[in-house]
């Protein structure tokens, strides 16, 4: 029997501002089994990141509404966050358009922050870690084939390099579940679609769970499992 990852259930945000009230999420439940791999698509503004950012517990769902659980532990039911939070979000490893990494550090720093739940903010900046740390990340780099670029600054790489350093970071981290929002959107088509591959294939060669929100329907179709389409929330 298949296993379920992540149960996103009734799920319904509203955003309200002095000006609106917007409806970014209305209702939305879906489960995902463990290996999956499924896009999220839908037109800007549709709701992918506020539903990417509930999953990871950034976004607090309404009140009156659902529950999302990843594993058999609760992220958040009836507009409350588990107080287990901070734990359970170390099992997951998220992957944003930009912003990912660190520009002023190198590959190799930027990927062992992975790690870093576990230090605090002056350990991270003065790189203590130990020669296993660095070992796992190396070899963290070697998999997505940045391994040469390891003592290399963050910004001197190009997009879907940075792409390829935050995938190690996730695989260091020892995530199961891998969230990515629009991960390729700043990449021109073809390395759109080299970046995507990589992280199908990675997901697929570790055994983890990939949820990915894109915009180009064809990438969805021919590198994920399963699309599932968000309108209007
Ligand atoms: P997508 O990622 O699909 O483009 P979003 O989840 O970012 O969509 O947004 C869904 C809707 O919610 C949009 O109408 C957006 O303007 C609104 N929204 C998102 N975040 C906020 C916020 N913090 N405050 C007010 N409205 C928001
Ligand atoms: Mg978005």
């Amino acid at each position: 029997m298949s296993q379920t990852v992540l149960r996103v259930s009734h799920a319904n945000k509203t955003f309200r501002t002095f000006e609106r009230k917007t409806t970014a999420l209305n209702g939305v439940s879906f489960s995902v089994n463990a290996g999956e791999t499924v896009a999220l698509l839908g037109a800007s503004g549709s709701g992918k990141s506020t539903l990417i950012r509930a999953i990871c517990g950034l976004e607090v769902l309404d009140e009156s509404s659902g529950n999302i659980h990843i594993g058999d532990e609760e992220i958040q039911a009836s507009g409350k966050l588990s107080p287990n939070i901070r734990h359970i979000r170390s099992s997951v490893g998220v992957i944003f358009q930009q912003f990912n990494l660190v520009n002023q550090l190198d590959v190799i720093t930027n990927v062992l922050v992975g790690l870093g739940s576990k230090k605090n903010i002056f350990q991270l900046l003065s790189r203590r870690f130990s020669s296993e740390e660095k070992a796992l990340a190396l070899d963290a780099l070697e998999k997505v084939g940045m391994v040469d670029y390891a003592y290399q600054r963050a910004s001197t790489l190009s997009g879907g390099q940075q792409q390829r350093v935050a995938i190690a970071r996730a695989l260091v981290k020892g995530s199961k579940l891998l969230l990515a929002d629009e991960p390729v959107a700043s990449l021109d088509p073809e390395s759109a679609r080299k970046v995507m591959e990589l992280m199908v294939n990675l997901t697929k060669q570790f055994g983890l769970t990939l949820i990915t929100s894109l915009h180009q329907v064809h990438i969805a179709k021919k590198c994920c499992d399963r699309t599932i389409a968000l309108n209007k929330g």
